[in-house]
């Protein structure tokens, strides 16, 4: 994402008599040092004028004043000054109201570190003492962090993702609110929660969230909550998961969770997802043999990777170091069926049989025999072994 692209956006709309600043996430990253995401920039602008000044917008959101603004061929979320009415079953907003000042609009935002906005010099408007708490390492609510947990209490959860992802620890007050309001993220979608744990998950100070999960009961309010691990924050080192297959699984196994395809569906996972996290629990409570080449072909390197990192995660032995499994499955004959020399139809003409199981047998015997470098696969070297097996339907 481009600075110098949202900054020519934030000077059009200067240009146009209005104030505008990068907002949110985006500034705490950029004093913290840290990749930036989106950039989104805040405006005093109306919706209606946003899109009238820019010639390529989106309006993905107006009744909220957010309209993406396309620029350089990158996207931009501009979004009104604004604050929010009252809070309906601590869901959404029932309505917001557009301001002339972004400090009503900061006023907002959940947490300190998250309300600082920049402007087109390199200023910081920091009316909450964000730039402290980013360089003390605190999470602090804006305003009365009881109401703000109450108005949307997924901001809890996003706070333990912030706590994962940069080491943060919360302010008192802070604190108490989190422990007193956590029941009610009973109200909050499945999904949501999920999407912010998946996140906390990633973060490279995951043990130290999930100890906050477990002192402050959070765990208790979370899909097929209270969780059974033990912290051990000098053991696990999440960040060597590298996806989050990997770290559901690691989570997984550290819950003793028997059926994780059942446990993963409360948790609302996608069915890919879940099956991916199902194939490398069963590979990692497995004992394969990492250096068998049949093992390599059958459950594929992606797997197979996944099962060495989740295994060395959980203190596992692990006897193979991935670049020799990488270099090893290179060096496989074949990497899939369709690269077998000879196919289900060709088998048929050559034995003159009808198609049925048999084909699948036979692919899979002589599949087995490449891989084992038992013969050679080429059209003559596959069909000099077929001719030394018997006919099908004389096979025992
Ligand atoms: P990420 O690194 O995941 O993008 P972020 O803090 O930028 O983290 P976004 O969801 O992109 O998160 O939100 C952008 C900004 O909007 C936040 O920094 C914060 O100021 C504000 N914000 C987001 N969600 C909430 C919320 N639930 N309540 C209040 N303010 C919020
Ligand atoms: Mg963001």
């Amino acid at each position: 994402m481009s600075f110098k692209l949202a900054n020519q956006v934030v000077e059009k709309l200067q240009n146009h008599g209005f104030k505008a600043y990068i907002v949110g996430g985006v500034v705490r990253d950029r004093l913290l040092r840290r990749p930036t995401g989106d950039i989104d920039i805040a405006t005093s602008a109306k919706p209606e004028e946003v899109q009238r000044i820019f010639p390529k917008t989106i309006p993905v959101g107006i009744e909220h004043g957010t309209v993406i603004v396309r620029h350089g061929k990158q996207s931009f979320e501009v979004t009104t000054f604004r604050s929010e009415g009252r809070y309906i079953d601590h869901r959404r907003p029932s309505e917001v109201e557009f301001h002339e000042s972004i400090e009503a609009d900061l006023s907002r935002r959940d947490f300190t570190i998250n309300s600082l906005a920049l402007d087109r010099n390199g200023g910081i408007i920091d009316p909450f003492g964000g730039k402290e708490d980013l360089e003390q390492g605190i999470l602090k609510a804006v305003g009365t962090p009881s109401e703000r947990f109450q108005e949307d209490p997924l901001r809890m959860m996003r706070g333990i993702r912030f706590v994962s992802i940069l080491g943060f620890g919360f302010e008192e007050t802070t604190y108490s609110a989190l422990v007193e309001n956590a029941f009610l993220l009973k109200k909050i979608s499945v999904e949501r929660i999920r999407d912010e744990f998946e996140k906390m998950l990633g973060g490279p100070y995951c043990e130290k969230a999930l100890t906050l999960l477990k002192k402050t009961n959070v765990d208790c309010h979370l899909p097929r909550g209270p969780f059974e691990f033990q912290v051990q924050t000098e053991k696990f080192h999440w960040s060597e998961l590298t996806t989050v297959e990997e770290r559901w699984t690691g989570f997984l196994a550290r819950n003793q969770i028997e059926d994780p395809v059942e446990w993963l569906s409360v948790w609302k996972l996608p069915n890919q997802r879940k099956a991916k996290v199902d194939r490398i629990v069963k590979l990692v409570r497995s004992d394969i043999d990492f250096t068998c080449a049949y093992t390599l072909y059958t459950y594929g390197l992606s797997d197979l990777k996944a099962t060495i990192r989740v295994k060395r995660f959980l203190g596992l032995l692990v006897e193979i170091e991935e670049s020799e499994l990488v270099a090893r499955f290179s060096q496989l004959p074949i990497k899939s069926r369709a690269e077998l020399a000879i196919n289900g139809n060709e088998l048929q003409k050559f034995f003159r049989q009808k198609p049925g199981p048999w084909i699948t047998e036979y692919l899979e015997k002589i599949e087995r025999c490449v891989i084992e470098g038992k013969v050679e696969n080429t059209p003559s070297g596959v069909k000099e072994l077929i001719e030394k097996w018997q006919q099908p339907y004389e096979r025992n």
